[in-house]
């Protein structure tokens, strides 16, 4: 007998057809005689539309009454889950995060969970043997006791946060796909499912913008050492699979040198042209970002040719330009650059593999590749595991469908 939770996301609980079929992997672990705390998103769409009302009600809104709207979409499917459950003849009740409750800061929006008391559900397993379906996504900052969210695809770290509390053998992410593939499988049908990925790789991956875990869920399911699958909810419930397990790095047992490749178009390049050569430029572009919660990725610095000044290229969150580039004109004395240029549609391409550490020349490859394509490249940056480089966004799908080929990642044929 194990104790398991398992998570749900949107399109696995799209209508009450589908939370009828979520039902029947949720009995199937009971019926094994498993203690199962089972936590849902909305259903897909509803957030998105609760998010479209507030900015509807007011496009500055406070971050405080977002939260007693868009926690609603979890709220509804956790209800109607133990309704379905209960009518399958399963003893279920279903528990919102205050209830739990699961305690989170006040950063309204984009709450971190602070600490989760599971004893109340844990208690239910012993003394009734019910099923408890929480509302994933949402939280309660205790000082206000009001509601908090935890950002956008929260519900992944809802689930590994649970896990942790409740000291369960085992988090299943159960979603539209049947595990982690070298790349988004909807962008490139060769892409393969990864038997197996180190935290690590799936920190960058997540980070780097593949959206099927949630970046702090990969964060804590590493910290807290908790044992992640990804999995398909349309699998035969009677027959699952047993999709992706998210293992250390010692746990591989094949190692290519680049592992996935992911994308992210929620980026802005802002470029500033002859800005002052001189010492303290950066920290008078940098320092106010950062003041500004601003979160700055690549930089590169030109060389100037006539020593007096010089042009600096960055990028922001898609969701930060406007705002990065206010900040800018407002220095712009301060700063002393000439001409502010901004572009959008630009996406960021990135290789992620743990065999880079031993391995040189892999991004140089990738830049021949590209080349050979046509591809212009406006910026680029590399760590350990992982290079990225930032592209127009026209070429998305023949950069990422370059590099899987080129990294011997499709599937064969
Ligand atoms: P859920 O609603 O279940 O939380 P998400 O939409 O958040 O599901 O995440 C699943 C989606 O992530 C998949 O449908 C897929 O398109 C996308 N995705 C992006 N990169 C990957 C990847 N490397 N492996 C698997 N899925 C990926
Ligand atoms: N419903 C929330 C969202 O769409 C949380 C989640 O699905 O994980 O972002
Ligand atoms: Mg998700």
């Amino acid at each position: 007998m194990a104790r398991l939770v398992m998570k749900f996301g949107g399109t696995s609980v799209a209508n009450v057809d589908r939370i009828r079929n979520v039902a029947r992997h949720v009995k199937r672990e009971a019926d094994a005689g498993h203690d199962v705390a089972v936590v849902v998103s909305a259903m897909s769409g509803k957030t998105n539309e609760l998010v479209g009302w507030c900015r509807e009600a007011a496009p500055l809104h406070d971050a405080r009454e977002y939260d007693a709207v868009v926690a609603s979409g979890e709220q509804v499917t956790a209800g109607l889950l133990a309704i379905v459950l209960q009518e399958m003849g399963i003893q279920a009740r279903s528990w919102m995060g205050w209830q739990v409750p699961i305690l989170t800061d006040g950063a309204h929006g984009v709450a971190r969970i602070t600490g989760i008391d599971g004893s109340g559900i844990i208690r239910h397993f012993e003394e009734r043997k019910e099923v408890a379906v929480v509302a994933g996504f949402q939280g309660m900052h205790e000082p206000t006791r009001r509601i908090s969210t935890l950002g956008r695809g929260g519900s992944d770290t809802s689930a590994v946060a649970l896990t942790a509390a409740i000291g369960a053998d085992r988090c299943d992410i159960y979603t539209d796909v049947d595990g982690v593939y070298t790349t988004d499988p909807r962008i490139v049908p060769h892409a393969r499912r990864l038997d197996r990925v180190s935290f690590e790789e799936m920190l960058e991956l997540a980070s780097l913008g593949a959206k099927v875990l949630q970046v702090r869920s990969v964060e804590l399911a590493m910290t807290q050492k908790v044992r992640t699958f990804v999995r398909s909810s349309f699998d035969d419930p009677l027959d699952p699979k047993p999709g992706t397990l998210i293992c250390d790095e010692e746990d591989i047992l094949e190692n290519n040198v680049i592992t996935g490749i992911a994308y992210s178009k929620d980026e802005a390049q802002i470029t500033l042209r002859r800005v002052a050569d001189k010492p303290g430029v950066a920290a008078a572009i940098f320092v106010p970002m950062a003041e500004a919660n601003i979160n700055v990725d690549m930089i590169i610095q030109v060389v100037s040719d006539d020593t007096t000044t010089t042009d600096i290229t960055f990028t922001v969150g898609s969701a930060d330009f406007e705002r990065a580039k206010a900040i800018l004109e407002s220095s712009r004395d301060k700063i002393g650059f000439a001409t502010l240029e901004g572009a959008t549609d630009v996406v960021k391409v990135s290789a992620i593999g743990i065999g880079m550490r031993s391995h040189a020349g892999v991004a140089a490859r990738a830049f021949q590749a590209l080349a050979e394509k046509g591809i212009n490249i406006r910026a680029i940056t590399t760590s350990e595991i992982k290079f990225s480089v930032l592209i127009d966004s026209a070429y998305t799908e023949l950069a990422v469908r370059t590099l899987h080929s080129l990294y011997g990642l499709d599937k064969p044929q």
